[in-house]
């Protein structure tokens, strides 16, 4: 902490620090990272505004001021919290002087005030927690969803990482432009290749010399594309799959803390044909099996997993997922068994974002079936063959 050697800031905070000690000065130093803890300020405090002298610009201010008479004062509480770290902020000359201005009392109630440091306060512990292992960087795909171009900014994407991760320098954008709507044949193929493209450009050079320790995957697309988003990257390497909430017209990527797991139901086929294999997967809405048989015919053999009651919110949480992994991994080995080598698994998914990703993730390059991706199309509400992953002979 720079010494006191400015003009009136040092002589008026001489005067309110004789009553604090000096340990709680430096607590509140550091407690507000030595910025101004005004909602919105965040002022360094260590240095003069235009010449960048180290010089200490901070005032501490009285929530509830130390004498009774003064800004939100109280004949019980001033004299008991006039030392008290709880009842300190720090502040930049500017926002002392507002806050204990008579005429604006009224708006810098003692709730809010308090608020402030909480905010302030809270923010700087989660930003020093970090710690340099904890380094992941971060993948953007974005493609239109119907009629619908997606926009994400790198900043909400950087703020879902804290406070266990932090970004590794620059985003890794895998995202293209396209002209065409999901519901044109060309969408796919382009989309297809592109994103093949972009990915073994961008991604694949830092997982083969291990530059990377860690990824964090942030996409928004069509469902088929976040599967195959979610193979490229395969289960090796250490990634993390964020789910996007959108709540008050609010787009949020945080992670919830916990949640209760929902049932996740497996269903085998009420008659196994061995023929024509379907994963009805019903998580975000119900795939009612007739729409599947519109498309592949009644003698095809669904298998499905799906919950109680299907809705768009229904992982909110990284143990959510987790629980839809393990039930899903499940499934594919139960399905491929009952199927020769190289039989097509057809998939019908409506489910979350992450779910998607992670189901691509989780397929086996080697192992399992060639999975036919089936989209459902906004336009016409119906599903339609959008792309094929792990089919041998045309994955690289
Ligand atoms: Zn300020």
């Amino acid at each position: 902490m720079p010494k006191d050697t400015s003009g009136t800031n040092a002589k008026n905070n001489k005067k309110t620090r004789g009553r604090i000690k000096a340990g709680t000065v430096f607590e509140l130093w550091s407690k507000a990272g030595g910025r101004c803890e005004f909602r919105g300020c965040n002022k360094p405090l260590w240095q003069e505004d235009l010449t960048c002298a180290k010089v200490n610009t901070s005032n501490i201010a009285h929530i509830i001021a130390a004498s009774k008479n003064g800004p939100r004062g109280d004949k019980d509480l001033s004299p008991k919290l006039a030392g008290d770290i709880t009842n300190l902020m720090l502040l930049c000359k500017e926002h002392h002087t507002d806050i204990i201005d008579k005429a604006q009392v009224d708006i810098y109630t003692i709730d809010k005030l308090r608020l402030m440091k909480k905010e302030h306060e809270d923010r700087i512990l989660t930003v020093t927690s970090i710690i340099p292992e904890a380094k992941s960087k971060i993948v953007k795909y974005c493609s239109s969803i119907g009629e619908r171009a997606i926009h994400i900014s790198g900043k909400e994407l950087a703020c879902a990482l804290l406070p266990d991760r932090y970004p590794d320098g620059d985003i890794i954008e895998l995202s293209l432009k396209s002209p065409w709507e999901d519901s044109e044949k060309i969408f796919w193929d382009v989309e297809e290749k592109s994103l093949r493209t972009q990915f073994n450009k961008k991604v694949k050079p830092y997982l083969q010399d291990n530059t990377i320790k860690h990824l964090s995957i942030f996409a928004l697309a069509p469902q088929p594309l976040l599967m195959l988003l979610g193979s490229l990257f395969t289960d090796v390497y250490g990634a993390e799959v964020f789910q996007l909430k959108r709540t008050n017209n609010k787009q949020d990527w945080r992670w919830e803390k916990k949640f209760e797991e929902p049932d996740f139901i497996f269903e085998k086929p009420e008659k196994l044909r061995k023929k024509t294999p379907v994963l009805n997967l019903s998580l975000s809405g119900l795939n009612h099996n007739e729409r599947i048989e519109k498309i592949l015919g009644n003698d095809c053999d669904i298998w499905t997993i799906k919950v109680k009651e299907p809705n768009t919110n229904v992982i909110k949480a990284k143990n959510q997922l987790c629980a839809f992994k393990e039930i899903a991994r499940k499934a594919l080995e139960e399905i491929k068994y009952n199927y020769p080598q190289g039989t097509p698994l057809n998939v019908f998914p409506l489910m979350p974002v992450s779910a998607n990703v992670e189901f691509g993730r989780l397929i086996l390059p080697r192992a399992d079936m060639p999975m036919k991706i089936y989209n459902m199309n906004d336009k016409n509400k119906d599903f339609e063959y959008a792309l094929t992953i792990n089919d041998k002979g045309r994955d690289k």
